[in-house]
């Protein structure tokens, strides 16, 4: 019958109209920016970079590497190393960023930055209210603006937080057992060494 398709679109309007008033899930918007639907966990829009602790700079996961800077598709980061080095979670002494900008008006929420970077530093966000009136002062996250806590992390992705840290653990894990391994070689070869150095001595002795 010809109608039949606008009839039952109309009466599907309907429902959503009478529904939307005392079912939550018909309820599809909300009074922004008053009301916000709080975001799913796997929603993401742009990059930020993570620190440990309560001190965004010596927190600072990202060891400048540039990874990120070459593999990123429309070449939206900008990094310049810092020649002041400092330790990493590890220990390590590593390099740092001076400089660590994402121009947001070009990044496409791709995550590739985030696949690539091998130290954890750089994971997506879910904020969105980024509207300025400046296109390129409010849309070029410098570094400080980019730098958030893990803690933060874990209240946005509690699930991949997990697994990030985890990562990490078993990280810090190999690395001492690495230590380890290479301290009891060491002490090995210094043992043999003495042992040796002490039997040459003896048969010197007994010769004479
Ligand atoms: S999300 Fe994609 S486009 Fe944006 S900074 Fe990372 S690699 Fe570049
Ligand atoms: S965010 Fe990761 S990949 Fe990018 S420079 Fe820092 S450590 Fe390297």
């Amino acid at each position: 019958m010809i109608g039949k398709g606008i009839l039952k679109g109309m009466v599907e309007t309907a429902r959503n109209l009478t529904g939307s008033f005392h079912d939550p899930d018909r309820l599809t918007t909300v009074e922004y920016p008053e009301q916000k639907i709080p975001a799913k966990e796997n929603a993401r829009n742009f990059p930020f970079l993570i620190y440990d602790g309560d001190d965004w700079e010596t927190g600072l996961r990202c060891v400048s590497c540039q990874i990120c800077e070459k593999e990123c598709p429309p070449q939206c980061i900008y990094i310049e190393k810092d020649k002041e080095k400092k330790p990493d979670f590890l220990g390590k002494m590593q390099m740092q960023p001076k400089i660590f900008d994402i121009d947001v008006s070009v990044c496409m929420g791709c995550q590739i930055c985030v696949e690539v970077c091998p130290f954890e530093s750089i994971r997506m966000d879910n904020d969105f209210e980024y509207a300025g009136s400046d296109r390129f002062k409010s849309l070029l996250l410098t570094k400080d603006q980019l730098a958030k806590s893990n803690k933060y992390y874990h209240s946005i992705h509690p699930t991949e937080a997990q697994e990030t840290d985890e990562i990490r653990v078993q990280k810090r894990e190999d690395h001492l057992a690495k230590e380890k391994a290479k301290a009891e070689k060491l002490a090995k070869a210094k043992k043999e060494a003495a042992s040796e150095a002490a039997l040459s001595k003896a048969e010197k002795a007994k010769e004479e």
